[in-house]
């Protein structure tokens, strides 16, 4: 008899299946990179809902970022259908978003909180450590915001700090006043940073069990992927909810006697975590391994499921991940294997510059293209975001569709930033960064002056900046002044009636887009804008009709979606995360954003020593061993096809240094990677001036390259100039990039470029600035170019 269960086994392995199957409270699922965690989880959920051991809204399924909840809400909803919707599938941040809106009442906040990012909070810890004059003591606003938030994730509060620091210190105690008055101000902004969304729900659950009970009533099925990577934050979160509903209730005292109510006899959540602890990368947000390595002693009798056979790669990628990763010392040894085959050589190039790097990838990329790659199956991953510049301006001539993802980019626009604030002082006016921010922007002819006039008087009379501003006229500031701030306060109220209705009526889900166009008009902003002689500013016109843009695409994706849901669905952009998508692009990402994806051809770019491993890490305790787990969980996206790539010169910052190839290199059986152009062959052929690049052993092998370098070279501190003609490589495309404007070309036109020669072209396509000519070289074979951008002429 078919078991319903049964088209959800199918394919799977032996503990692949168990781990599905199985029913007990606590599940760990533990396994390599590709063995199928992720998606053992999705047929788990879809199992339990199939055999209505849980209705949807029982479960709670927490991915690492949106786009994995995106995509395991499509894959539950193909196998379960529509009853997904009823489901929450969301990252830690934004079920503790929900959890807030719905309970902020409780404990002095409004549920139309603000949610800072971490440039909003260090815009307000920044004035802090100027009014606290902490510069002194040595303290920046980098410093101070990352100590906070380390305290934040241990679940310290600023009182528990206060009273655990050593307060006899003048710098503690100067540090425990700015954390103290930080939370207060974000209090009064009624606003939430990133870290608070899971320490305040932890402490809302601590606070009021009655309200943890409703949730652990509700939540009987937890399920958590990237378990290695929770911080104890989010490791405290879930021991809350799985705990028993009623376990808190406290005792009661009859005759002095104290009298625990019996059990509960309601059970705790269903629990059920799987990750790996070789791809714990976020050790630097307080991300603990040991969450992973304790978890039995912390639900005893747990079961634990190990997965050991690979889906997605080949081999020969599967042994390069096996040989690096087994460098770390303190790892329990797994092999994965694969029953795919060997696959293709990892290819390996070393450009002279990172240009030229970028100039491989892209032309590897297009290769791959033209034999029938999709460019959404192909990706490029590099250790700092500042690397993708390089890459962007070869894929940009080259005419490589390509899309960065963790882009928050567009939303750290200024332009966008305003525009943000102005809902956000529409939807909650407590908000005294946002309302600040648009005080005088456009230009109003408020000043600095006015502003902390109006910021001291709402602090003495502890009212809200907003409110302080409608009593402007109290601080004798002049007329106009006080009409210009009259003119703002009546956009604000009449966005608000559109995007805030009355309690009871539901505002049509067009009412974001129309709030906003309204703001930026009758605002003055967008015609200050459209008004000013700045090239700049006609591009930030386009970012903010792309906003609005936005704005409609959120409407129609969420019919009933609020104002307060399009600010959190904003603000919880992260890494990963994208409001388009980049279906054919190629994805550029740093090595972080990639945990979890795969794509069939990866590029790990800028494979050298201070990059992967990063310089900062080199002095950390555990920094280089996390590194080797940043670079093992790069090189396992990879399904079919793997480059590894380094530039032997890199320019950063303005000045060129000579890079080593990572350690991780030489980690790699040699066998395994194919050289198209080594370390050696570049350094022959650059005539580069490096002594450890010039060392040479007979018989050693870079592949094809004839030379090595061995165990027994120094790394070059970065920063040394070599002498010679290093800059000639680095500099052989120059850094501005040309604009042909409206250069004509046709079909059969010949032109020369810059790097290429000269060549024909066999057809244009596209139009305007993206007009792309697909050009035969007579040496340099077949080519795209962006023709508004690439270094071309007609002959
Ligand atoms: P990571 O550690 O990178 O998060 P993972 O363990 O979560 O990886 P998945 O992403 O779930 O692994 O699976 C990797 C790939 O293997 C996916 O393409 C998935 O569809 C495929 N896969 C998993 N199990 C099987 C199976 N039993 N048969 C065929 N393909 C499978
Ligand atoms: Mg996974």
């Amino acid at each position: 008899r078919a078991r319903p269960d049964d088209d959800l086994l199918r394919g799977l392995n032996p503990p692949q299946r168990e781990a599905v199957t199985y029913r007990g409270p606590a599940l760990l699922i533990v396994a390599g990179a590709g063995s199928g965690k992720t998606s053992v989880l999705t047929r788990r959920i879809a199992s339990l809902l199939r055999s209505r051991e849980a209705w949807p809204s029982q479960i709670l399924a927490i991915t690492f970022t949106n786009k994995a909840a995106g995509e395991m809400r499509e894959r539950v909803g193909q196998l379960v259908g529509d009853v997904v919707r009823g489901m929450w599938i969301s990252t830690f941040h934004s079920a503790c978003v929900r959890i807030l809106r719905r309970e902020a009442d409780q404990f002095g906040f409004t549920k139309n909180f603000t949610i800072y990012d971490s440039g909003d909070s260090r815009a307000l810890v920044k004035r802090l450590v100027k009014e606290h004059e902490a510069d002194a003591y040595g303290m920046t606003p980098a410093s101070v915001q990352g100590r906070i938030s380390k305290l934040k994730n241990e679940l310290a509060d600023a009182e528990s700090f206060a009273r655990q620091a050593n307060m006899s210190d003048p710098a503690e105690r100067l540090f425990a006043a700015i954390f103290a008055d930080y939370q207060r101000a974000l209090q009064r902004a009624n606003a939430f940073d990133f870290d608070d969304l899971i320490a305040q729900t932890v402490y809302l659950f601590r606070a009021f069990p009655a309200v943890a009970d409703t949730y652990r009533r509700r939540f009987r099925h937890i399920l958590v992927d990237e378990y290695q990577d929770t911080n104890h934050a989010q490791y405290a979160l879930i021991h809350e909810l799985t705990r028993a509903p009623g376990s808190d209730a406290a005792p009661t005292e009859h005759g002095g006697l104290m009298i625990f109510d019996a059990p509960s006899d309601e059970p705790g959540a269903l629990l059920t975590v799987v990750g790996d602890s070789d791809q714990s990368i976020y050790a630097f947000r307080g991300a603990d391994i040991r969450n992973i390595s304790e978890f039995e002693r912390d639900f005893p009798g747990a079961k634990v499921v190990l997965l050991e056979q690979n889906y997605r790669s080949t081999q020969n990628i599967l042994s390069a991940a096996n040989a690096v990763i087994s460098h770390n010392f303190d790892r329990k040894d797994k092999k994965l294997w694969t029953d795919v085959g060997a696959g293709d050589a990892i290819i390996g190039f070393t450009g002279y510059s990172q240009h030229d790097e970028a100039q491989f990838v892209a032309d590897e990329i297009e290769a791959l293209h033209r034999a029938g790659a999709p460019y959404s199956e192909m990706a490029v991953f590099y250790r700092t975001n500042s690397q993708s510049r390089a890459l962007e301006e070869i894929f940009i001539r080259s005419a490589v569709p390509y899309k960065i993802m963790g882009g928050t980019k567009f939303y750290e626009r200024a332009e966008i930033k305003d525009a943000m604030a102005y809902l956000i002082a529409v939807a909650n006016p407590a908000d005294e960064l946002s309302v600040r921010r648009i005080l005088n922007k456009p230009r109003r002819g408020i000043g600095d002056v006015t502003e902390t006039a109006i910021a001291r008087y709402a602090a003495e009379e502890g009212i809200t900046f907003r409110d302080a501003l409608a009593n402007a006229s109290a601080l004798g500031v002049g007329p106009k002044i006080q009409q210009a701030i009259a003119q703002l306060d009546a956009v604000l109220a009449e966005a608000s009636e559109i995007m805030l209705p009355s309690s009871g009526e539901i505002a049509p889900p067009t009412s974001v887009a129309e709030g906003l166009t309204l703001l930026l008009n009758k605002s003055g902003y967008a015609d200050a804008l459209r008004r000013s002689k700045d090239p700049q500013d006609e591009a930030r016109v386009e970012n903010l009709d792309e906003l609005v843009a936005v704005t409609r695409e959120f409407a129609r994706n969420n019919p009933e979606g609020t104002l307060l849901d399009f600010l959190t669905e904003v603000a919880l952009v992260s890494d990963a995360d994208d409001l388009d998508d980049a279906s054919g692009s190629v994805s550029l990402m740093t090595m972080h954003t990639a945990k979890g994806l795969e794509y069939d051809a990866v590029f790990v770019t800028g494979v050298e020593e201070d990059l992967i491993p990063h310089r900062i890490s080199a002095g950390e305790p555990g920094g280089p061993q996390e590194e080797r787990r940043l670079f093992y969980v790069a090189i396992t996206r990879a399904r079919k096809r793997l480059h590894l790539s380094l530039a032997m010169t890199r320019a950063q910052f303005g000045e060129v240094s000579v890079a080593m190839p990572s350690r991780f290199l030489q980690e790699i059986p040699h066998e395994l990677i194919d050289w198209r152009q080594s370390p050696g062959d570049v350094n022959s052929r650059g005539g580069m001036q490096s002594r450890a690049l010039n060392a040479r052993r007979p018989g050693g092998g870079f592949g094809g390259g004839g030379s090595r370098y061995g165990d027994d070279l120094v790394p070059l501190p970065r920063r040394e100039r070599p002498a010679g003609d290093v800059t000639k490589f680095a500099n052989r495309i120059p850094a501005k990039i040309r604009d042909n404007g409206d250069l004509e070309l046709a079909a059969g036109d010949r032109i020369r470029h810059d790097d290429f020669g000269e060549g024909r072209v066999d057809m244009v396509t596209g139009e305007g600035a993206k007009r792309v000519a697909h050009v035969r070289f007579d040496s340099a074979g077949a080519k795209k170019l962006l023709i508004k951008v690439a270094p071309i002429t007609k002959l």
